[in-house]
């Protein structure tokens, strides 16, 4: 028998959701207010090596779990890696503290929604340009429904490098020729040469926190866009946080997205040897890493995403539940478009008759 979790409110047994304004626990019926008690634990990083080859097994088909309800009795059915829902029939809020113990890996350490869905709405009329909707166009999209609050798995990696480059490094130097153009008069040029010296050297590189997301409905380069995530508010994993959010076990495990980190650490050596290296440009550059204290941790971090249709085109846009950092594709306004045709048009024709009178 699945365990479920219920966090009636004290007062008056409704439920509670945590709270990005309040930052606490809140009743959605009284409007009483909770805080959850910080834990005085410490995230621990830990090694990465025999959990790297664990993960190589395949994330198992997960099971779909029956919740009956408290309140009203009803069945509710969900895939047993989502954490938080709520009950099909009455709303009652659900945890599944078992959700991430489907995978073998469980979060340490969470950083709680501080952007409000209303602060997400005024985020992005903000981001898309005023005046660029009407507010009957913003009604008529409901973006409020399509806006979701995820509480999304991510990796981070610590790791110490050690780094030998070589390559040639190239220094220009400019010869000045005489030469006879086409009409047979004598012209000098500046002709460049590129001298090549041999050079090598070594670094050491300690790369902290490389963040790698572990969910695959959240587009990698999308997600890059709206960071940092501020690490040092990550706090110790607890499921109150996850109270009125979506929230699911990671679907790119450890091995997947440490190749992705390594990928990201190997372009910063790779940028810092070239620029050990280079004069003024450079060949044949050679590196070697040592890669030694690998470690890691898994942390839920918010993010703010949004699919919605407008003419008939998809547009999504991400927004960091932390910093309210936003980011996406934008429609284009036609009466802008339309503007911006006429000036340049009146540009065009004022020119022409300008260079007539002249
Ligand atoms: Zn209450
Ligand atoms: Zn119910």
């Amino acid at each position: 028998m699945q365990a479920f979790q219920e966090y009636p409110c004290p007062n008056c047994g409704s439920e509670l959701n945590y709270d990005a304004e309040k930052r606490s626990l809140k009743c959605l019926h009284c409007g009483a207010v909770f805080a959850i008690r910080p834990s005085t634990e410490v995230i621990e990083e830990k090694n990465i090596g025999i959990f790297k080859d664990a993960e190589t097994i395949p994330i198992a088909p997960v099971r779909v779990v029956v919740y009956r309800c408290s309140k009203c009795g009803q069945e509710t059915q969900e895939p047993g890696d989502v954490a938080f829902f709520e009950c099909r029939s009455c709303g009652n809020n659900v945890l599944n503290p078992a959700a991430y113990a489907t995978r073998s890996i469980s979060p340490a350490g969470i950083i709680p929604f501080k952007i409000s869905k209303q602060d997400a709405l005024d985020r992005f009329t903000q981001w898309i340009g005023k005046g660029f909707w009407n507010d009957g166009d913003l009604k008529k999209l409901s973006l409020a429904d399509k806006l979701e609050g995820h509480y999304v798995p991510f990796w981070t990696f610590d790791c110490q490098t050690e780094n030998h480059w070589a390559g040639y490094s190239g220094r220009y130097y400019y010869e000045t020729v005489r030469r006879r153009n086409a009409s047979g008069q004598e012209v000098t040029e500046q002709v460049r040469h590129t001298d090549w010296t041999w050079r090598s050297g070594s670094f050491e590189r300690f790369f902290d926190d490389v963040l790698v997301c572990g969910n695959k409905s959240v587009p990698q380069d999308r997600i890059n866009d709206v960071y940092p995530y501020l690490l040092n508010d990550v706090v110790v994993f607890d499921d109150e946080y996850l109270l009125g959010w979506n929230a699911r076990a990671y679907d790119k495990d450890l091995s997947e997205t440490y190749r992705l980190a390594r990928t990201i650490m190997d372009g910063k050596i790779e940028a810092e040897a070239i620029s050990r290296l280079a004069e003024d440009t450079y060949r044949d550059l050679q590196v070697q890493t040592d890669y030694s204290g690998e470690t890691f941790k898994q942390i839920i971090l918010p993010v703010w995403l949004c699919r919605y249709l407008f003419k008939g085109k998809t547009y999504q846009f991400i927004i960091n539940g932390q910093t309210g950092a936003i980011s996406g594709t934008k429609p284009l306004s036609v009466s802008k478009i339309a503007t911006a045709v006429i000036i340049v048009l009146v540009i065009i024709i004022a020119v022409y008759l300008f260079s007539k009178s002249g």
